[in-house]
């Protein structure tokens, strides 16, 4: 772990991209589509991206969906719609990769930058037969974390990538799969990311709001929020048409906007409403585990009438009250909030196992 670790502090990526052809941009902004989808949708929206001062082009080639039977991409054709739109506009242009064929087809096509999604970053497998498969190119890629919340899948996946001698990369924040439906498509999960960051001195840390948020009403207090934290690149999911959109229809804008949400400040508003979203999230977990701790207290109140204890056990409620103020030095809650929920906690606590024996003596 230690070798792994240091590895990752030590690194160095060379340059992603040439100043010249971003035109000296800070933060990076990579922008385009989830997927391309005709010529004319590539052309279109490419044109007016670059009208907005975008240099860096992006459009899903290969699409990873969950369920079959929807649309996975046009494939190998739309490689030349990326080279018709670098040359028609000079702008970069880039694809995800997932498997050895499709990366073997995008050095063929010669993009200019890769990127490995989420689903992909969760397999060593897939990542060890990429890294070997592109260490001889120095195409610049860029990691997207994975979809579950194990920060480990990310720096493994990273080290991967070093380790095969890969000199140009990036790491991409795009939020994580929490196994339920959030407000939040994908939770940010800040505070991990944050100390994730400090890990990787020397890798550039863009950001994916589009994923992040699953739709556009969240994309402007995250973009702030995100050059706030000071990413080194953004990579926002924009089309033309957005409406009719062929995947992710709902969180992608059109390059106007992209500007707009760039160039002014997010409401306080719609600040105040992303973070509520969280609290919400958070309310959401509070009570679940309040539910959790209930259904042990009822099993250990199953236990206690088979054996003729009484529900009330002065020595155990004495260790949990001290407990909670240990918690409340730890977490730095206030003691009386965690005492006053303490007390309410053991009063629910006892009385579910009041009314189990109450239950027992009634039989
Ligand atoms: C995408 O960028 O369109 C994509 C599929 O992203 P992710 O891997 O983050 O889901
Ligand atoms: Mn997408």
């Amino acid at each position: 772990m230690q070798v792994n670790e240091e590895r990752l502090l030590n690194f160095r990526s060379d340059p992603l991209w040439d100043p010249a052809k971003i035109s000296h941009q800070h933060p990076i902004i990579i922008a385009g589509p989830c997927s391309a989808e005709s010529p004319e949708q590539l052309l279109t929206t490419a044109r007016e991206l670059k009208a907005e001062g975008v240099n860096i082009f992006r459009a899903g080639v290969w699409k990873p969906r969950t369920y079959p039977n929807s649309f996975e991409g046009i494939g190998e054709e739309a490689l030349s719609w990326l080279q018709e739109v670098r040359a028609q506009t000079d702008m970069l242009v880039g694809c995800e990769v997932g498997t050895m064929s499709q990366a073997a087809l995008a050095l063929e096509y010669k993009m200019d930058y890769i990127w490995i999604g989420a689903r992909t970053t969760s397999s060593p497998f897939a990542i060890s037969e990429l890294a070997s498969l592109l260490k001889d190119s120095d195409i610049p890629i860029i990691i997207k974390n994975p979809l579950s919340p194990s920060l480990d899948l990310w720096k493994g996946a990273i080290i991967r990538l070093i380790n095969a001698g890969l000199s140009k990369i990036a790491v991409l924040h795009r939020g994580f799969d929490m196994g339920k439906k959030e407000e939040l498509r994908y939770p940010p999960l800040w505070d991990e990311v944050i100390k994730f960051k400090k890990m990787t001195p020397g890798i550039p840390f863009y950001f994916d709001p589009s994923h992040i948020a699953g739709s556009r009403e969240f994309l402007h207090p995250l973009i702030h929020k995100g050059m706030s934290l000071n990413y080194d690149g953004f990579m926002i999911e924009s089309h033309h048409n957005p409406e009719v959109a062929w995947s992710d229809a709902k969180q992608q804008i059109t390059p106007r906007e992209i500007s707009h949400l760039i160039n002014t400040p997010a409401s306080p508003e719609d600040i105040i409403n992303l973070y509520r979203k969280e609290l919400d999230h958070l309310d959401d977990e509070l009570i679940r585990l309040i539910s959790k701790r209930r259904e042990i207290s009822k099993a250990i109140g199953e236990v206690k009438i088979a054996n003729s204890y009484s529900p009330f056990q002065p020595e155990r409620y004495r260790r949990t009250k001290s407990l909670f103020n240990q918690l409340s030095e730890k977490y730095d809650v206030p003691t009386t909030l965690s005492q006053t929920l303490f007390e309410e906690i053991h009063k629910d606590s006892t009385s579910i196992q009041k009314q189990i024996q109450i239950n027992d003596e009634n039989k």
